[in-house]
C-alpha cells in the first residue's frame, strides 16, 4: 500500500481538493479529502491513465471521466501491478525470448523457408503462366534494350549451331533465341524459355563457347530458376505486406515481375546448378565441358574480380571457382572417355 499526498480536481470544475491517494497492492486507488477523510472516489488503476511526463511538474492520474489527481511529489509515477505490466515484468524472459525469437522466425522463414518452398512449388507452376511471365519480361526489359545489328545470315548460323548441339545433348525444342543490343557482353534466360543473347557477347566469344553459355541459360530455364525466382519475390512481398499490413502494394509487385526478375540475381546455388547442367549437356553434345570456362575467361575484365558477364545476375559464383568447376568436369570427362 502506497500513500500520495496531492489535490483532487473534478472535471470541469475549477476549484481543486487537498486529498491524499491510496494505492492498494492490486491496483485499487482510494482517493480520501484531506479535511474530513471522506472518500471521494475509488477506482482502478488500470482504468485510468498517466499523464504527461514534464520536466518540473508532477505526473497527474486521469480517471475515466476526466478527473485528476495531482501528486505534490514530482517524483510520482502511475504505475498498475496486476495489469500488462505486471505480467510483462514477471515474465521478462518470456518478454524478451518473444522479441529475439520472432524476428528471428522471420527471417528463418524468409531466407530458408521461402526458397525452399519456391523451389519445391516451381515446378507445378503451369506454363501458361510461365509464358505470361516471359511475355511481360521481355517486354520490359525491351524498354531498356536495343534491336540486335547482327546480320541475317549470321543469326541463322546461330540458330543451326545451337539447334545440332541441343539435338546432340538430348534437350527439346521450347527455347526460343533472340538477339539484343544491350551494354555489357550479357545473356539471360526467361521462365518461358527464352534465351536472349546481346550483340557483345556473340562478338566476344567463338561459336562454340557462346553454345556453352546458351547451354547454361538452358539449364535456368529447365531448373526453373526463373520460376523460383517469381515465386520467391511474391511470397516474401506477401510476407512483408503482412508484416508492414499493406497488401495494396502487391498486385503492383506482381505486375512488375518483370522488373523483378531482371533486378534479382539467381542465387549462386542456381548458377552453380546452371554451370553444372551447361557441363553436363556440352559432354553429351561431344563438346568440350571446359567451354563454359573459357567464355568467362574470354570476357572483358576476366582477370578482375566482378563478373561482367550476365551483369543483372549480380551474385554468381566466382569466376575462378566456376572455371575450375569446368575443368573438374572436364577431367571426369578424359577419365570416362579413357575407360
Ligand atoms: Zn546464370
Amino acid at each position: 500500500m502506497q500513500r500520495i499526498e496531492g489535490v483532487y480536481s473534478m472535471a470541469g470544475r475549477s476549484d481543486v481538493r487537498h486529498a491524499t491517494a491510496i494505492v492498494s497492492d492490486v491496483g485499487g486507488i482510494r482517493i480520501l479529502a484531506h479535511d474530513n477523510n471522506i472518500e471521494l472516489r475509488y477506482s482502478q488503476l488500470s482504468d485510468c491513465q498517466q499523464g504527461d511526463i514534464l520536466p518540473g511538474l508532477p505526473v497527474e492520474l486521469i480517471f475515466p471521466d476526466g478527473d485528476r489527481f495531482i501528486p505534490n511529489e514530482l517524483s510520482v509515477r502511475w504505475s498498475h501491478k496486476g495489469g500488462l505490466l505486471a505480467w510483462l515484468e514477471s515474465h521478462l524472459v518470456a518478454v524478451v525470448l518473444a522479441a529475439v525469437l520472432v524476428p528471428l522466425c522471420m527471417w528463418g522463414i524468409l531466407v530458408e523457408g521461402v526458397p525452399k518452398a519456391a523451389q519445391i512449388s516451381a515446378p507445378y507452376i503451369p506454363q501458361t503462366i510461365l509464358d505470361q511471365l516471359g511475355k511481360s519480361s521481355l517486354t520490359t526489359l525491351d524498354y531498356f534494350l536495343d534491336p540486335t545489328k547482327i546480320n541475317e545470315d549470321e543469326q541463322a548460323q546461330i540458330h543451326t549451331d545451337w539447334k545440332a548441339a541441343r539435338e546432340a545433348a538430348g534437350l527439346g525444342d521450347h527455347y526460343r533465341l533472340l538477339f539484343r543490343s544491350g551494354g555489357s557482353p550479357n545473356a539471360f534466360a526467361l521462365p518461358d524459355g527464352t534465351l536472349v543473347v546481346f550483340d557483345s557477347l556473340v562478338r566476344d566469344l567463338t561459336p562454340d563457347e557462346l553454345i556453352a553459355v546458351l547451354f547454361h541459360e538452358a539449364g535456368h530455364v529447365d531448373l526453373r530458376h526463373g520460376a523460383q525466382m517469381v515465386v520467391q519475390a511474391s511470397v516474401t512481398s506477401v510476407i512483408y505486406g503482412l508484416l508492414i499490413g499493406d497488401l495494396e502494394g502487391l498486385s503492383e509487385v506482381v505486375l512488375s515481375t518483370g522488373i523483378s526478375l531482371s533486378q534479382n540475381a539467381f542465387s549462386r546455388t542456381m548458377e552453380t546448378s546452371a554451370d553444372s547442367f551447361a557441363h553436363e549437356h556440352l559432354s553429351k553434345a561431344g563438346m568440350n565441358p571446359s567451354l563454359l570456362g573459357d567464355a568467362l575467361n574470354a570476357l572483358p575484365g576476366a582477370t578482375r574480380e566482378t563478373n561482367n558477364w550476365e551483369e543483372y545476375l549480380s551474385s554468381h559464383p566466382d569466376r575462378d571457382k566456376r572455371i575450375d568447376a569446368a575443368k573438374a568436369h572436364q577431367d571426369n570427362h578424359d577419365e570416362d572417355a579413357a575407360e
